[in-house]
């Protein structure tokens, strides 16, 4: 369901959005960039992970055992939590939190005494192609943004710079057939482009409004920068000096990367991250994926929970420590990564490296030119009124989208969804949906979010 927000924005004249889109960026920077921010700043400097790697573990013992006080004395949920920890490894023994978990018991999880206008809502698509609501406290919130405002500026940009953001926000309708497809939000100085409409024969309209904006760098998903980077690779046409792109949101193939340096002419830098528990590691000047091990505890686990040693691939659990408003501990990610068996980079920091993230292994439909599509969860995402979904792609041309309606389904809200699909899969393939009563398991009772109903040529 559209918040007030959208509702307003989709009615308003094109000449008034410009408007709107200020004053929300205003309204949510209250909650983001507030208070002394320029203290959060500071105490999220990346040069904090010059320290040796003990003290990164000494401080995330400290507000671990912080956050299990808390959240077993505040919360409803968490009355399982032992009374206290006394090491890191004590946590292996804590259940991992799972997104239905999140789904079941959203409120309880919300420590006593904290009010809702201290909690900053949010919603992303889960795992199982439903999308999740859920909540984080505010000074969480901030100090993600004061991490992220860190990490820009080590490439030379700052905040308030002028900047393009490829994100979810929905710009204009699915079917608007002309520019602009792009707002400016003047506040923040960002130019947001529409990913959704993306269409082949309109991306030289987007380069075009790149050169006109100038901004200094470019953030957002990947798959729309890889769309644009292809687009340049081949025709060109780009005439700004883009500083550096941030990508994030998915988790980065790296031939997307090459593809986005090659066409942009500058390089990227990926970032791993949740919306439930914010960034837990970014890319270094050298590549590597260096853990926030400040404001995070990253485990690499089994199906039971338990550690997997380095370079071994398990589900990426993820504790954060930026909030206690709402405790996240030991949140199953539903990604899967590698640890690397190195400590510290040439870069200087001193954390764990992951070696990679592996995405859901059986997430990936394959092109007819080969091609692997995977991280296909944001596909629902605009999608209104669902209750599950699955993508399941038929025949090596075909996928149909199946989903199990809500009461509250509304089937305009498809169309998007398709542009969505479209977009991410691409080239020759017919995209279709369909509702269906139930969406099957397989046999061993797990629920596939993507799947492939032929086997295709080797
Ligand atoms: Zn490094």
């Amino acid at each position: 369901m559209a918040n007030t927000y959208e509702r307003i924005y989709n009615a308003a004249p094109w000449c008034l959005k410009e408007l709107l889109v200020s004053l929300e960026a205003w309204r949510r920077n209250r909650h983001r960039r507030y208070g002394d921010y320029a203290a959060v700043r500071r105490d999220n400097s990346f040069d904090h992970y010059r320290l040796p790697f003990e003290a990164h573990r000494a401080l995330q013992l400290e507000s671990l055992q912080a956050l299990i006080t808390t959240a077993k004395a505040k919360s409803p949920y968490y009355r399982y939590l032992p009374d206290c920890v006394h090491s890191l490894d004590d946590l292996g023994s804590i259940p991992v939190l799972t997104k239905s978990d999140v789904r079941q018991h959203t409120s309880d999880m919300i420590t006593q005494g904290t009010s809702p206008n201290k909690l900053w809502k949010g919603i992303t698509s889960g795992s199982t192609g439903t999308p999740l609501t859920f909540y984080v406290g505010k000074t969480g919130i901030r100090e993600r943004f004061a991490i992220q405002d860190e990490y820009y500026a080590i490439y030379g940009c700052e905040y308030g710079t002028k900047r393009v953001r490829f994100g979810g926000s929905k710009i204009a309708p699915s079917d608007r057939p002309t520019p602009p497809f792009w707002i400016i939000n003047r506040y923040d100085n960002q130019l947001q482009m529409s990913p959704y409409h993306m269409r082949p024969d309109r991306l030289a309209l987007y380069v075009g409004k790149l050169n006109q904006f100038q901004p200094l760098y470019l953030t957002g998903y990947a798959h729309a920068l890889y769309n644009l980077g292809k687009h340049l690779v081949e025709h060109g046409g780009l005439t700004v000096q883009i500083r550096a792109i941030f990508t994030d949101s998915e988790g980065t193939p790296p031939h997307y990367i090459s593809i986005i340096e090659e066409g942009f002419n500058t390089q990227v830098h990926d970032v791993y991250g949740l919306g439930e528990v914010g960034w837990a590691a970014v890319q270094c000047p050298q590549g590597k994926y260096h853990i926030l091990e400040r404001t995070c505890i990253m485990e690499i686990v089994d199906d039971d929970g338990k550690p997997v040693p380095p370079k071994e691939s398990g589900r990426i659990v993820v504790t954060d420590l930026t909030q206690t408003d709402v405790p996240y501990i030991r949140y199953d990610t539903g990604d899967m990564g590698t640890l690397s068996e190195e400590v510290g980079c040439a870069c200087g920091w001193q954390t764990r490296i992951l070696q990679g993230i592996d995405g859901r292994a059986d997430d990936l439909l394959i092109t007819p030119s080969g091609r692997r599509v995977g991280r296909l969860s944001h596909v629902t995402k605009p999608g209104r009124g669902i209750r599950e979904s699955q993508i399941v792609q038929t025949a090596p041309d075909k996928v149909v989208i199946r989903v199990v309606p809500l009461p509250s389904f509304d089937s305009s809200s498809m169309e998007e969804v398709v542009a969505v699909a479209r977009m991410m899969i691409g080239e020759n393939i017919d995209i279709t949906w369909e509702t269906v009563d139930s969406i099957p398991r397989t046999n061993r009772h797990k629920f596939k979010h993507v799947l492939r109903e032929f086997t295709p040529n080797a």
